[in-house]
């Protein structure tokens, strides 16, 4: 081996190293994937010619340099480190640039065969005394080698036990959950707080419970079914998901998809929920892998038609989702105690996702659909775009696809929900029904501090779901509307002992007047 390093350059050093290679081979000398070596040993010598100084290009600096690697490669290899460093260097170098591929593929093994091959190097040496130094040179690079790879186990031994312990722990709170709840349950929670959207509520139920049966039964091998919901603003996605997090006890996020790129650096990263799931679960990783995660605007992944490099980028992003919610092994940039940032390694198969989206414009393509459904007749039956509604029974995955979505990432969400506009007499039930409706919780700040009533008159309550309808953004529109209408009333009244009451009427909530003050009578 001393003979790649007489030679005047670097030029033919993987010459060499086949040759050398070969002779072994051809004395008995066997490696499980010789392709893989022989790439290592150029590495190696390549990087011997780039960086260290002449005195260290012989075979005992490359010995050195191999007993820098070690097998669990999450844990920065002293070697690994040195060659990315070195191609941070020289970002543009086509050999360094190969290191990555290489880091991912050698394993214990190959280190080992490496090993054997350099005993043999050793020992073609004709002077004895080079034989003892090379020697005492691979030795000591074996040394530090399994030094590192025996502490590596250890470190891995224990984490397991860490890990099996909050295992545990996640198995009792699933069975003291499922004790409780069936889907059935979870919905009758649900229908405490949300009105209608009976599909949705049993679905999400549904996906909750059995979310909790694939975490409590990892060897069943149950099926995991992320969850889609398509609903206009302000129909109640959000807040379905808001009771879900009161009821359940595994963490659950929720997060908002728009402004998330695929270039991280560009914007925000889809990783951003799973490093607050990991929060949210006291930085248990082990918890944070059982958890919900729910990405609301989760329509803002389909490509807009703005450019092809946008389209571009959206399918790449699509794909990055996609091998998220399959299951993989994601690093998650998460904040570490001295201000800095680390990457923790979270495993995607247990966590369930739920993604939700307005998915404008898709009505049209559903009606275009049921159109040609209907190609025999029936004409009079058929709505026009505007007047079609999707419905659970009306939508297909195959819509979500020809709307932008991928297939393989459709495919994916195995649970699409449909939920509906509000009907007005559903939003004067979310107005007044809801066990902590919006017009309540007005209703108790007038009361944090003493007793004042808070009236609605019938055409008050009337006249607020009209102005909420003309805004169009769902329930959503009741707190606007509400803030107007009260906004002078939680100004005036903590001020005024004497009022006992607060009685809106409609004029009020038209503008033309200011609601009534009662006075208590002394
Ligand atoms: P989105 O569907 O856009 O996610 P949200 O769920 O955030 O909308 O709804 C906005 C607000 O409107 C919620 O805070 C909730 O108070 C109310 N709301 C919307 N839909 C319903 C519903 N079906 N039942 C009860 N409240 C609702």
């Amino acid at each position: 081996m001393k003979e790649i390093f007489e030679e005047e350059g670097k030029a033919q050093y993987k010459e060499i190293i086949r040759a050398w290679l070969d002779a072994y081979k051809s004395k008995g000398g066997e490696f499980r994937d010789e392709e893989l070596i022989y790439r290592y040993l150029c590495l190696l010598v390549y990087y011997l010619f780039l960086e260290r100084p002449e005195e260290e290009h012989n075979l005992g600096s490359m010995m050195k340099l191999s007993g820098a690697t070690y097998e669990d490669r999450r844990q920065n290899a002293a070697l690994w480190g040195i060659l990315r460093n070195a191609q941070f260097r020289h970002p543009l170098d086509e050999e360094l640039a190969k290191r990555e591929s290489l880091e991912h593929s050698i394993g214990n093994d190959d280190i080992d065969e490496l090993f054997d091959f350099y005993e043999w190097v050793v020992f073609q040496q004709k002077e004895e005394a080079d034989i003892e130094y090379d020697m005492g040179l691979l030795i000591r690079a074996m040394y530090e080698y399994r030094k590192d790879f025996h502490r590596n186990v250890r470190m891995n031994r224990e984490s397991l036990s860490v890990a099996k312990k909050a295992l545990d722990e996640i198995g009792d709170e699933c069975k003291l959950f499922l004790e409780e709840y069936t889907p059935e349950k979870i919905k009758a929670y649900l229908d405490i707080y949300v009105i209608g959207q009976e599909e949705a509520k049993k679905n999400l139920a549904t996906a909750v419970y059995n979310h909790y049966l694939r975490v409590l039964h990892p060897d069943q091998h149950l099926i995991k079914r992320n969850v889609i919901m398509v609903g206009p603003t302000g129909c109640g996605k959000t807040e379905l998901i808001r009771r879900i997090m009161e009821l359940v006890n595994l963490p659950v996020v929720i997060s908002d998809f728009s402004g998330v790129v695929a270039t991280p650096w560009k914007g925000r990263n889809k990783e951003e929920a799973l490093a607050h799931l990991y929060e949210k679960a006291g930085k248990d990783i082990a918890k944070a892998e059982c958890g919900i995660v729910f990405l609301d605007e989760f329509d803002k992944i389909i490509p807009t038609r703005r450019s092809v490099k946008a389209d571009d980028i959206n399918n790449e992003l699509q794909g990055q989702m996609l091998g998220m919610m399959e299951g993989t092994v994601v690093d998650v940039p998460v904040p570490t105690d001295n201000g800095g940032t680390k990457n923790i390694h979270m495993n995607t198969e247990n966590i369930l996702f739920i993604c939700a989206g307005a998915f404008e414009g898709l009505e049209k393509i559903v009606a275009k659909d049921l159109r040609k459904g209907s190609s025999m007749g029936f004409a009079s039956d058929l709505k026009s775009e505007k007047e079609t509604e999707i419905t659970g029974e009306n939508i297909k995955v195959q819509h979500l696809i020809e709307y932008g979505m991928k297939p393989e990432l459709a495919g994916r969400l195995g649970i699409l929900s449909v939920l509906k506009g509000l009907s007005k007499e559903e939003m004067r039930r979310v107005l007044l029904e809801p066990k902590d409706s919006i017009l309540m919780r007005y209703h108790n700040e007038l009361n944090a501090e003493r007793d004042v009533k808070l009236t609605f008159t019938e055409d008050a309550i009337d006249a607020i779901i009209d102005k909420v309808e003309e805004l169009k953004i769902g329930a959503r529109g009741l707190n606007a509307v509400l803030h107007n209408v009260l906004e002078t009333a939680m100004f005036e009244v903590p001020s005024n002992e004497a009022i006992g009451e607060v009685i809106v009427h409609k004029d009020a909530v038209n503008g033309v007047s200011k609601p009534e003050y009662v006075l208590d009578l002394p």
